[in-house]
């Protein structure tokens, strides 16, 4: 049996004070903390290179934690060995009459696999071994193509997370799981992606995440990594805020234009790129202004609004041309006028796609989001799309997935697949 140390738990009665501790006077990276309903537990880890230490606090007085804690008091609770065959390893035990917590493997968390050896098996200590959730290869940096006299250049705003069934509507989590592996809580990561279009006379950016304007419990909710974001990608690429003179929104949503703005001097909000005329479709503005009870999560009136006020947003229609070679198209479906935007130059297609292929994965046509407002659309949109980007060989921007952020839609034998760019 081949085992490496993962991490050691620690019971802790006061985990803001624990992680003060370990963050604040030893200088380590906290991560963010994860809910693992099955054990009443709350989860922190703190990295220490190779391994980690998981910071563990009781939420009901029948998780094991308030148990251990009421007998021995705060300190160390566990050691976990990361196996990669956690069933191999528990036959491997038993066949040895190992006296087992558990017989077969269980969820913890982060989406790995656990079981637990019985502390009088192991010298008085607790064992867990722990088989890691396949990972996601996370693209978080920036990716650039050339296409004509074009360059594009794809930034990061960081990752945030999402419900996986949201994420795909009617289809079963059997099917997607493997693809995008959900954590304990069923999210999946996924990648924020603006792309900047520049030309000798422009630099555009199509969207730009989610900003920074978003408070603690959103944070919590959406489990934002965004310790590499925006500035960081800009800085990667050599764009300055300043270059920037033409922004434009896919559409609306806090995820696409959160960072359009930002807080300024004295609280208000104020235009993130103090250059650029913003572009918005604008009937996409009347609903994102007027929004009802499904659509108001999604639009942040703070998030656009102030741009207005600032007379720096300009509203236009259907197909409109934006720069030379660059045009918007109707997708609807996700929202009645979302907006996929069409980059041509040297006889070459780029598109991004912003919600409509929300992901790679996302590609076959009946692989719709739950949060898409009219489905039948999105379906009708990708049905007429998706032939066109083969035969036209479109090179295709994933703004949300997390590990992949462009690449050709191909078709063999009657299966399509995307070949990776970027
Ligand atoms: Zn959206
Ligand atoms: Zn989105």
């Amino acid at each position: 049996m081949k085992a490496v140390l993962d991490h050691v738990g620690i019971a802790v009665s006061d985990l803001p004070a624990s992680l003060a501790f370990f963050r604040d006077v030893l200088g380590l990276h906290v991560e963010s903390t994860e809910e693992v309903a099955s054990q009443h537990v709350r989860a922190t880890f703190v990295s220490t290179g190779q391994s980690s230490l998981e910071m563990l606090e009781a939420t009901a007085a029948s998780s094991p934690i308030a148990k251990f804690l009421e007998k021995r008091g705060p300190g160390m609770h566990h050691v976990a060995l990361r196996v990669d065959d956690i069933d191999a390893a528990i036959q491997h035990l038993k066949a040895r009459g190992v006296r087992l917590i558990d017989e077969k493997a269980r969820p913890g968390a982060e989406g790995a696999l656990v079981a637990f050896i019985h502390p009088s098996a192991a010298q008085g200590v607790l064992v867990e071994l722990k088989q890691p959730a396949p990972k996601v290869e996370m693209f978080r940096t920036v990716g650039r193509h050339t296409l004509g006299d074009l360059e594009l250049i794809t930034l990061a705003d960081g990752f945030f997370a999402l419900d996986g069934g949201s994420m795909f509507g009617t289809v079963p989590r059997t099917l997607w799981e493997k693809r995008l592996p959900p954590d304990d809580a069923n999210r999946i990561p996924l990648s924020m992606r603006p792309l900047i279009v520049r030309s000798d006379r422009h630099t555009m950016i199509i969207d730009a995440g989610c900003g920074d304007k978003m408070d603690a419990k959103s944070a919590q909710i959406y489990k934002f990594d965004r310790r590499y974001h925006l500035d960081h990608a800009l800085a990667e690429a050599g764009v300055a805020a300043e270059d920037i003179d033409i922004a434009l929104a896919s559409h609306l949503h806090w995820d696409h234009v959160g960072g359009f703005t930002k807080i300024g001097q004295n609280g208000a909000i104020v235009p993130r790129f103090p250059k650029a005329r913003y572009v918005a479709h604008r009937a996409e503005w009347e609903d994102a202004t007027h929004p009802h009870e499904r659509s108001r999560a999604s639009y942040f009136q703070q998030d656009f609004v102030p741009l207005m006020d600032a007379g720096v947003l300009t509203l236009v229609d259907d197909g409109a041309e934006i720069i030379p070679g660059v045009k918007y198209r109707r997708s609807g479906g996700h929202c009645a006028h979302h907006q996929v935007v069409m980059i041509e130059a040297g006889g070459k297609t780029a598109v991004f796609t912003a919600d409509m292929y929300p992901t790679s994965v996302h590609v076959p046509d009946p692989w719709l989001m739950g949060y898409d407002l009219y489905p039948m659309d999105t379906l009708a949109f990708k049905r007429r799309f998706a032939p066109e980007a083969v035969e036209r060989n479109y090179l295709l921007f994933f703004e949300h997935d997390p590990s992949m952020a462009a690449g050709y839609l191909r078709e063999k034998d009657g299966k399509r697949f995307v070949e990776r760019v970027i």
